[in-house]
Order: C-alpha cells, then sequence, then structure tokens
C-alpha cells in the first residue's frame, strides 16, 4: 500500500509540485484513472501558506495538500460504485461512471474534489496512477527536488509515520498523506536597555509553566532577540534577568504562536 510523506522542516514552498500536477493533467488524458485538468480553477495539488507569530517574528509554514487517498474514504460511500480504492491504496474517481455527480465535490472533507463544468466531472489527484503502473512516482514526487514530498511503500516510511501527523484527524477518513515536523507554537521576544536605548546580548529569559516548573531556558542573542520553539499550548511564565537590570515577568496565555514583543530593563 502506498503513502505519500511530506516533511514540512524541509520544504520550501517552492510551488514546484503544484505546477508539476498541472503539467501532468492540464490537457492530458490519463482515462481510465482522469480526464485532463481544466487550465483553471483546479489545484489537485495545492500549496497552502500559514503564518506563525507577528511581524517582525514571523515564520512561515507551507503545506502542500492533495487528496489524502483516506482509507476510510466518505468520496467512495458517496460515488455509489463511481469512486474505488485501487490494492495499493489510490482512490480514483472513475471518469465514466461520476459524469455529473456534482454532488461529489461537497463528499471531500479536505476539500480535493474540484468540479470540472466543461466536461461535467467531478475530479481529483490520481496520485499519478498511470505513472505508478510504470513503477513511476507521481509527478509531483518526482519534481520536488528537495525530496521534501515522498511516496512509496507503506513498510519503507514505517518510521516516519510512526512520528507523522495526519491533517484533521478528527474526520476520522485515516488519510494515506503523512505530515513530519510540522510547526509547533512559539515565544518570542526581544530585550534591550531602556535608558540606553541598546539590545541586551546575553540576558537570561526562563520559560514556567503554570506548576512554575521550568519549561526551557535560552540567553538573547545579538539582536536582542529570545526564541521558545516546539510549545504546546498552554499558560506560560516568562521571566528575564539581566546583571545590574531589574528582572521582569510576563505571564502568557499561548494558543497561538506570540511575538511578545520588547522588553524594556530598567538599571538597578
Ligand atoms: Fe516545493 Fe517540494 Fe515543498 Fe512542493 S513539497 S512546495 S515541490 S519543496
Ligand atoms: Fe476522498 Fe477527499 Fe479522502 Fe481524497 S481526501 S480519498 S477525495 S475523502
Amino acid at each position: 500500500m502506498k503513502v505519500f510523506v511530506l516533511d514540512t522542516k524541509i520544504c520550501v514552498g517552492c510551488y514546484g509540485c503544484q505546477l508539476a500536477c498541472k503539467d501532468e493533467h492540464v490537457g492530458n488524458d490519463w482515462t481510465p484513472y482522469a480526464k485532463p485538468q481544466p487550465e483553471s480553477g483546479h489545484f489537485w495539488m495545492k500549496v497552502h501558506e500559514t503564518t506563525h507569530g507577528q511581524v517582525p517574528k514571523v515564520k512561515l509554514e507551507y503545506t502542500p495538500t492533495a487528496c489524502m487517498h483516506c482509507d476510510n474514504a466518505p468520496c467512495i460511500e458517496a460515488g455509489n460504485g463511481a469512486v474505488y480504492k485501487r490494492p495499493d491504496g489510490l482512490v480514483i474517481i472513475d471518469p465514466e461512471k461520476a459524469k455529473g455527480n456534482q454532488a461529489l465535490v461537497d463528499s471531500c472533507p479536505y476539500h480535493a474534489i474540484y468540479w470540472n463544468e466543461e466536461l461535467e466531472l467531478p475530479q481529483k489527484c490520481t496520485g499519478c496512477a498511470h505513472l505508478v503502473d510504470q513503477g513511476q512516482k507521481p509527478h509531483c514526487v518526482d519534481l520536488c527536488v528537495l525530496e521534501a514530498l515522498r511516496f512509496g511503500d507503506e513498510e519503507d516510511f514505517a518510521d516516519e509515520i510512526a512520528n507523522a501527523e495526519v491533517l484533521n484527524p478528527e474526520f476520522g477518513t485515516k488519510p494515506r498523506f503523512y505530515y513530519l515536523n510540522r510547526p509547533k507554537l512559539f515565544i518570542a521576544g526581544d530585550v534591550w536597555d531602556k535608558e540606553a536605548d541598546e539590545i541586551i546580548n546575553g540576558a537570561v529569559v526562563t520559560l514556567k509553566d503554570s506548576d512554575e516548573k521550568l519549561v526551557a531556558e535560552t540567553t538573547t542573542d545579538h539582536f536582542g532577540d529570545f526564541w521558545f520553539r516546539t510549545l504546546s499550548a498552554g499558560n506560560y511564565h516568562v521571566v528575564v534577568t539581566a546583571e545590574n537590570y531589574q528582572t521582569q515577568s510576563r505571564d502568557v496565555q499561548l494558543d497561538r504562536s506570540l511575538n511578545m514583543g520588547d522588553f524594556p530593563m530598567a538599571r538597578m
């Protein structure tokens, strides 16, 4: 059974996979797996951009998505025989049987199915089944030069899958598209001497949880910045200390990545 694995840490958001899908499917008829994709409006592979944090402390996350080739796929149930799962796990909309079935578009909770007005067809990623049949990779995977996006046999990716996530597991569809290293939340800020109007390099910043238990400790860099990454949502307490300065502390309720902004330190 095949799986897709996307390493978020490696993906740079080059959109190569999205373009590869167009290159492979627009104007090309891969019957019995898919009729041609229209030139516009369809994104069988789509790169989403998410901004975490607030300016100037922001991180961009790129999340390529496609059909998740779910093992418990609501599109198959809704298709009344027009959608099927191949033995290798790829989910295919039969272009002959699905003609005119616009309701299929709404059956996918991941919004992976598009309506082709001209052909009157619901369409989506086929996993490039026509290439897989020849022992090749899907074209999006082939054109990901950084190998952030990979495809292959489930057993070959067992270690990665053990540490991976799926998108929206609450849908309960058992996706075969796995994501590695999805970003956790961060807290950032900058520390400076309010009299001299200069940043403070080497200030000690500690992060404690709501029970005052130490979570992490760091020092400000030569920009006066500090970062705590890979945090979970929750309540935290941030304490900044520096020699010859009065200590500062703040409480944080973290539900999204946060730039706490300035910590102007007063001299003792
Ligand atoms: Fe580019 Fe690969 Fe990321 Fe797609 S998965 S945007 S091809 S780096
Ligand atoms: Fe069906 Fe949507 Fe799952 Fe793809 S992602 S198999 S279209 S339910």
